[in-house]
Order: C-alpha cells, then sequence, then structure tokens
C-alpha cells in the first residue's frame, strides 16, 4: 500500500528525499516518513515423514489445494506465528521449523515467508477457516497445487530440501 495522507494526522503527504532510501512519502507536521507498506504472512509445508499436509479453503479455490498459511501478529518472530498458524488451523503442534524462503504475493500486497515445519501427530483437529485437510504422499503432491502459484513453487523448494 502506498500512503497518500497521513494516518495520524490526515495530512496530505508530500515527497521528501531521505537519503539512499530516495524520495518517500513524508508528514511536515508529524515529522514522520511512510514508507509503502505490506502485510507479512507465513506459508507452511506441513511435513510428517514422507506425507505433507495439503488444505482446502473454498473462500480461495474449490478445486486446488493450498498449503497452511497465516497473517504474522505484531510482536512476532515468523517462527512463532508458523508454530502458532499450525496449531490453530490443524491441531497439530510442531517440533521443528525451518525457514526456506520468501515471495511476494502482489494481488495481495503480501511478502510470505515460507517455512518447513516437522509434526510427529498425524491426527487433525481442524478450525472452522479450514475446509478439509488431508495428508498426500509428497511424490504425487505437485499435481494437486496449482502451477506456477506461490505454494507449488515454495514446493518445489521444500521438496529440494529434502532428502525422500
Ligand atoms: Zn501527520
Amino acid at each position: 500500500m502506498k500512503f497518500k495522507y497521513c494516518p495520524i494526522c490526515g495530512n496530505k503527504l508530500s515527497l521528501k528525499e531521505l537519503g539512499d532510501e530516495g524520495k518517500i512519502p513524508y508528514c511536515n507536521s508529524c515529522e514522520q516518513p511512510y514508507f509503502d507498506s505490506f502485510n507479512t504472512c507465513v506459508i507452511v509445508t506441513m511435513i510428517n515423514g514422507d506425507k505433507i499436509a495439503l488444505v482446502k479453503q473454498d473462500r480461495i479455490s474449490k478445486r486446488h489445494w493450498i498449503l497452511i498459511a497465516g497473517y504474522m501478529v505484531e510482536g512476532e518472530t515468523a517462527e512463532q506465528t508458523v508454530l502458532r498458524e499450525v496449531e490453530e488451523e490443524t491441531g497439530i503442534s510442531v517440533n521443528e521449523c525451518k525457514y526456506i524462503s520468501s515471495y511476494f504475493h502482489e494481488r495481495g500486497d503480501n511478502l510470505m515467508l515460507g517455512f518447513i515445519a516437522f509434526v510427529s501427530d498425524d491426527e487433525f483437529s481442524i478450525s472452522s477457516e479450514i475446509d478439509e485437510i488431508k495428508w498426500f504422499d509428497i511424490k504425487d503432491t505437485e499435481k494437486y497445487l496449482k502451477d506456477g502459484s506461490i505454494a507449488y513453487q515454495h514446493f518445489c523448494k521444500v521438496r529440494n530440501h529434502l532428502v525422500l
């Protein structure tokens, strides 16, 4: 999101030269720059042995399976978000998580931090946000994800990290 007005006092912002950053929208009354902002979320491949959990959320797609994802809350580290989101959405606690790669999702203005999360339980207790969840063999997973989507890109990167 690009700021045009100061979110604190409502004044129209003007551009101000800020060193190496170049010209940045600036509020002259609050003396505050407003860099373009975006949301930060995590996208997680949840792995149990040679199985991966995929979810379906009808509000996102009725056809394709997706990965677990969720927005970060202010004050949380990305690792804490992974643990919280996986637990909230699936009812399973994460043994270990590891950062893999990041993606920028233009349409949602989202910076997505891609993680792998290892779990040892396989019984789901899903949140109302999820319409369906299932374990898939990692070897068969590719065809269930939308080609070229961020979930697909992230799954391919994670697969390269796993020794199968
Ligand atoms: Zn202001």
